[in-house]
């Protein structure tokens, strides 16, 4: 019988890897679940909802009986040195430091780190970078509108006209299409910018217009279909194209990354101050060095406004799937469930790296480190984003 568990995650995290509806499947399908005590509380899940599920719930798991791990956040090096040796943990592993992959190989384990996972067709039901961008997206929206001393939508009445907020979006991958879908369904009008050539299409897909910047396509494209760092000279044209529209916009939303690197700067303290007071900008990569000067991860900041008394509120997003743990949770468990089926073969774990979505995730096999190989999310990413 196969082992596979959940830990209850630190604080100040609120997602669960596993959801009773996964648990669910995995006993079905035979297999052992070990969930630690109050491990799903904060996304909404009691122990007795586990229990129901087939899980046992048990106060700490013990991590040299598990076969497979799964988790959100990167575990601690403790854990980690007390599991068996063939066991295959799978979650979030970022940044991988000298000493995550020292514990890893030391322990002579499998981690799966779903930041590797490949960006392909086929991988999409897996991934986990994807699935709560979508929640991270979404959330942005929700800040900037709850902080807003204005309406979203349109709103023609007896007692007047109110004009529609307008907002700008930086950075159109997963979680920028979902900022600008979830902006236009509050009736928003919304106009956004990317670097990938492909960013104008997928923005005007779902509603917004497309503020061209003037770059060549080749400035802003990357290995594997992500963008690239912009040289200094593309990213100050940027910054300039983009200022007037930012000035102009209720709402800026930012949420452009570039893999394995900072968090690119598309707006500073300037060209946020320009912009009107009561204005509210939301960076989602503030915990990532930030698209915003000056933005905070886990706090707003006042900036004054240029254009009069008042100030531009800038708010720093820390985690943002973390703010909706129950659905983030719910798709983080799937993509948990689609990795483990592909890992269990007539009833055993089998790390096949004929599989291009296992061969990508893992970064340490039997004792040696793997991050050097060359991997398959290079290949372009096949398919629409959403
Ligand atoms: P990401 O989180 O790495 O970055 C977010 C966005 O920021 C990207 O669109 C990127 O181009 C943009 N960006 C980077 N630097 C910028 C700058 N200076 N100015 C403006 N924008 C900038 O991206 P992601 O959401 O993880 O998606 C990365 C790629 O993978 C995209 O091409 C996406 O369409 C693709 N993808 C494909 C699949 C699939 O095929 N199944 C699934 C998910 C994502």
């Amino acid at each position: 019988m196969i082992t596979i568990a959940a830990p209850r995650e630190p604080e100040p995290e609120t997602r669960v890897a596993l959801v009773p509806e996964t648990v669910m499947a995995l006993t079905r399908a035979g297999h052992r679940v070990l969930i630690e005590t109050a491990a799903g509380i904060a996304a909404g899940h009691s122990d007795e909802d586990y229990r129901k599920a087939g899980a046992d719930v048990v106060d700490g798991i013990p991590l040299a009986e598990v076969s497979i791990l799964t988790h959100v956040t990167p575990l601690p090096a403790s854990a980690i040195s007390r599991l068996g040796e063939g066991a295959v943990t799978i979650g979030l592993m970022a940044p991988f430091t000298d000493e995550r992959i020292a514990a890893l190989t030391a322990a002579r384990v499998t981690a799966l780190a779903c930041e590797k996972i490949p960006r392909t067709s086929r991988a999409q039901a897996m991934d986990v970078l994807s699935s709560q961008a979508l929640a991270a997206g979404y959330r942005c929206v929700l800040e900037a509108a709850i902080r807003l001393p204005r309406f979203f939508p349109l709103a023609m009445t007896a007692a007047g006209t109110v004009p529609p907020a307008k907002v700008v979006v930086l950075g159109i991958g997963v979680a920028g299409l979902q900022a600008i879908a979830t902006a236009k369904r509050l009736g928003a009008t919304v106009a956004a910018n990317d670097i990938r050539p492909s960013s104008a299409e997928e923005a005007r897909s779902v509603g917004a217009t497309f503020i061209d910047v003037g770059l060549d396509s080749a400035e802003g494209t990357g290995k594997g279909g992500y963008a690239r760092s912009l040289g200094a000279d593309a990213a100050s044209r940027q910054q300039q194209a983009l200022a007037p529209h930012i000035a102009d916009a209720d709402v800026l939303i930012t949420t452009a990354g570039v893999p394995g690197k900072a968090a690119p700067r598309l707006a500073t303290s300037d060209m946020i101050a320009a912009m009107r007071p009561g204005s509210v900008v939301v960076d989602m990569l503030a915990a990532s060095g930030g698209n915003v000067e000056g933005s905070v991860a886990g706090s707003d900041v006042q900036l004054p406004s240029a254009r009069g008394q008042g100030h531009i509120t800038i708010v720093g997003l820390d985690t943002p799937p973390a703010q909706l743990a129950a659905d983030a949770s719910r798709l983080y468990a799937k993509n948990m469930q689609n990795m483990i089926n592909l890992l269990i073969v007539d009833n055993e774990v089998q790390v096949d790296f004929d599989d291009d979505i296992l061969a990508g995730a893992a970064i340490t096999h039997q004792g040696s480190s793997r991050l050097e190989e060359p991997s398959p999310a290079s290949t372009p990413p096949k398919g629409d984003a959403q």
